[in-house]
């Protein structure tokens, strides 16, 4: 398919600005965004009298390196509301994704929030080469991710028809591609080859497929796995990259007529690279963690949000604004399983909540086909390993597998093993993650 250059017009005068202009507007943004940060969440003004900085004290984009990190700890610390900096009437929406414990991270956002992600969502998809009229089939999860509804408004933002079809359900996502033909998909990379194969097995050729762009993102994905869906659904495969701390999808993306990393929308997130062990800033080029900055969030504004995302800034080419690289991994525990952020310790407190297992356990990450199992494994109190029948031992499980199910998101294979079967850790941190994934090329 002939790649579609952006025509003038196509992009807004930001995306080919000259990096100076770029810079005035993000230290305009960057001190109202500080400014307003300090003025109305009380535990970031907190943090910066502890740090002894001020707003005051950023006066160029270097001197943001002097104000504190944001993390998803303090997230979790001020559960649900605690670092809006909008009273609740200003709020026109929440999303949540998942902490590090039970509790999920809430986001909110104003009216305004909402139109600036439109808009960048709209960006997103110009940059992957849809226009007006296009239609686009979003099997991105609908519901407290961020994911489904933050694509369907950029898909309608974008001038182009929004089929709202939601995750699962996969011969209806087949039957719904035949029969309405839409111009593209947006999918995490790992389901778009589940539907890829079920066109397969229907005898659907790639060039029976209307689709002719896809856009992919909410976990990691190599060339390989590009080179794969581009061939099964016969496809452009953009990259888009977000997450809903710092705003949701549509933080960055891909341009068609490159494919070399997602562009950062660079004039409403300011990105910096750290060190994640001793949190210097990185020059641009160097691998780190990725940390972002809020340019114009009134709702749910972050300062130096770390991401965690192990990646690196790369220069300008076809926008005005840097890219990333592929993500590499992460500087956290977080896995990322079909879509679903889960942290170990959430496991762990579901294992823990049943007296009858002991908190020892495992978790094992396995990729069969294209999807990643996770499979938990967790041993029974020593009392109990003798005096439980076999379905005893089977209802623990299936107890275990629902409530992860439920309170997580996500399906596990539960093992419910006998009292000290899983090797405890002489020295050091217990390993408690075992992911014998092929690693991402
Ligand atoms: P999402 O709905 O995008 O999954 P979450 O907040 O639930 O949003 O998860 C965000 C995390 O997902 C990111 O920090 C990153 O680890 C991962 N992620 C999102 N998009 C991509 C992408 N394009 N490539 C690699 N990882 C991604």
């Amino acid at each position: 398919m002939p790649v579609k250059k952006p025509l003038p017009g196509d992009l807004e005068p930001i995306e080919t600005a000259s990096r100076d202009e770029i810079s005035a507007l993000q230290l305009e943004r960057l001190k109202w965004s500080v400014r307003h940060t300090y003025d109305n969440v009380e535990p970031y003004r907190q943090k910066c009298i502890a740090k002894g900085v001020h707003p005051d004290d950023l006066q160029r984009l270097e001197d943001l390196a002097k104000f504190p990190f944001m993390t998803k700890t303090d997230l979790r610390d001020h559960y649900p509301f605690g670092l809006f900096a909008v009273p609740r009437n200003k709020l026109a929406r929440l999303h949540a994704s998942s902490g590090t414990t039970g509790k999920p991270v809430v986001v909110g956002y104003t009216k305004n929030d909402l139109d600036h992600w439109a808009n960048v969502v709209a960006r997103s998809l110009r940059a992957s080469g849809l226009r007006p009229g296009d239609m686009v089939h979003n099997a991105y999860g609908y519901g407290m991710f961020t994911g489904g509804l933050g694509a369907h408004y950029g898909i309608e933002r974008a001038g182009c028809i929004a089929v709202p079809m939601s995750g699962g359900q996969t011969e209806k996502q087949v039957q719904q591609i035949m029969d309405f033909k839409p111009d593209a998909i947006m999918v995490t990379p790992s389901y778009s080859l589940v539907i890829a194969e079920e066109f397969e097995r229907l005898g659907i050729s790639p060039e029976e497929i209307s689709l002719k762009v896809g856009i992919f993102g909410a976990e990691p994905w190599g060339q390989g796995m590009r080179a794969e869906i581009e061939r099964k659904l016969g496809i452009d495969a953009i990259d888009i990259y977000g997450l809903t701390e710092v705003m949701g999808p549509g933080v960055a993306n891909e341009c068609i007529e490159t494919k070399d990393g997602p562009v950062i929308w660079e004039d409403h997130f300011y990105p910096e690279i750290i060190d994640p062990e001793t949190g210097e800033v990185l020059p641009d080029g160097e691998e780190g963690e990725l940390v972002f900055t809020s340019l114009t969030k009134e709702a749910f504004p972050v300062i130096r949000y770390r991401t965690r995302d192990l990646t690196r800034l790369l220069p300008p080419t076809a926008r005005a604004f840097r890219r990333i690289d592929k993500i590499t991994g992460r500087s956290d525990d977080m896995l990322i399983i079909r879509g679903v952020n889960v942290f170990p310790t959430q496991i762990e407190e579901q294992i823990l909540r049943d007296p009858r297992l002991s908190g020892n356990y495992q978790v094992v990450v396995t990729r069969d086909g294209h999807l990643d199992n996770l499979e938990v494994r967790c041993e029974l109190q020593s009392a109990q390993s003798s005096a439980l029948t076999p379905e005893q031992v089977q209802a623990v499980g299936k107890e275990l597998q629902h409530r992860i199910k439920t309170i997580i998101g996500v399906t596990t294979r539960v093992t419910v093993m006998e009292f000290d079967s899983i090797p405890r850790t002489q020295v050091g941190k217990a390993r408690r993650v075992l992911d014998e994934r092929p690693k991402q090329q």
